[in-house]
């Protein structure tokens, strides 16, 4: 039997977590595991607003993670984002899924996340403390990290200097082969702290330390993005699975980077 527990706050709902349950987000991946009888007994969810809230901060966005991407669809804050939650699943998933939901979702799920991955976006949780990397969250996610509150996600510099692209088979709202989201701000042409981040081509979200070590310090032409390409598979670690074999999403990892940087160019 499943027991569903909902708390006004946020700072409530982050204590009945500590105490051995799973957050209800969107619900469109642990409604499923609810159906299939896999879900863990006991479920939170809040009616905190805060959740939902979007608001412009400084230079970037901060996105509760009760957003969903329908909510970040509509807001002109987030507007950097939109051609990246317009990716995800269908309307009725759109309607429903949270930005805190991807970021725990399996794979081959977690389009948006690998999208904050790149953009060096930062968590803050319930519980309190300052904001963590990520890339530190997504590292621990399978140890019960606890409540996600929202997502600080700095801006890119111009509309040049981000780019996501996803690759699935059923288009236009199929499952990822893989997708790759690429930062690459640039100063007077050099580019200055290269961002790529991988989706389903790892256990979760990932860096890719071979493309962004052939990005660093170089001016982006055909010469950089091929080498680029050439490294793209380094370090990641892409699963078998109904979509596609880890040696397909190795194989076409750099033909799919090249496409991303070229039109950044
Ligand atoms: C038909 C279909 C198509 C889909 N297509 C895509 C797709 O194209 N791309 C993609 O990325 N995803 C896809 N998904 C997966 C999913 O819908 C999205 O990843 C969505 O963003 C998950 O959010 P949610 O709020 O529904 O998560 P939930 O189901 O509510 O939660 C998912 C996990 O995250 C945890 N969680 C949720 N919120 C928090 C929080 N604030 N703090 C801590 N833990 C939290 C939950 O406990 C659970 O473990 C699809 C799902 C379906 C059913």
């Amino acid at each position: 039997m499943t027991t569903v527990e909902t708390y006004p706050t946020l700072a409530e709902a982050a204590r009945a977590m500590g105490q051995g349950a799973a957050f209800l987000g969107g619900g469109t991946v642990v409604m499923r595991e609810v159906n299939a009888g896999t879900a863990p007994g006991r479920i939170v969810r809040t009616t905190d607003p805060s959740l939902r809230e979007i608001r412009a901060s400084g230079d970037g966005v901060t996105l509760g993670a009760g957003v969903t991407m329908a909510q970040v669809l509509a807001s002109r804050e987030a507007d950097f984002l939109h051609p990246v939650a317009r990716q995800v699943g269908g309307p009725q998933v759109r309607n429903m899924g949270t930005v805190g939901g991807n970021l725990f979702a399996p794979h081959p799920y977690g389009d948006f996340a690998v999208a904050l991955l790149a953009l060096g976006a930062r968590v803050v949780m319930a519980g309190g403390g300052s904001p963590r990397p990520l890339e530190d969250l997504l590292r621990d996610r399978g140890r019960a990290p606890g409540l996600v509150a929202a997502v600080e996600v700095p801006r890119p510099r111009d509309a040049r200097a981000f780019g996501f692209l996803k690759v699935s088979r059923v288009k236009p709202k199929g499952v990822s082969i893989m997708s790759i989201a690429a930062l690459l701000p640039r100063e007077g042409g050099t580019i200055r702290g290269a961002r790529i981040a991988w989706g389903a081509m790892g256990p979760g979200p990932m860096r890719g330390s071979g493309a962004e070590r052939a990005l660093e310090g170089q001016r982006l032409d055909a010469a950089v993005i091929a080498r680029a390409a050439a490294q793209a598979a380094e370090g990641l670690d892409p699963p078998t699975d109904a979509i596609a074999s880890a040696w397909y999403r190795r194989e076409v990892a750099g033909v799919h980077l090249k496409r991303l940087l070229e039109g950044m160019l």
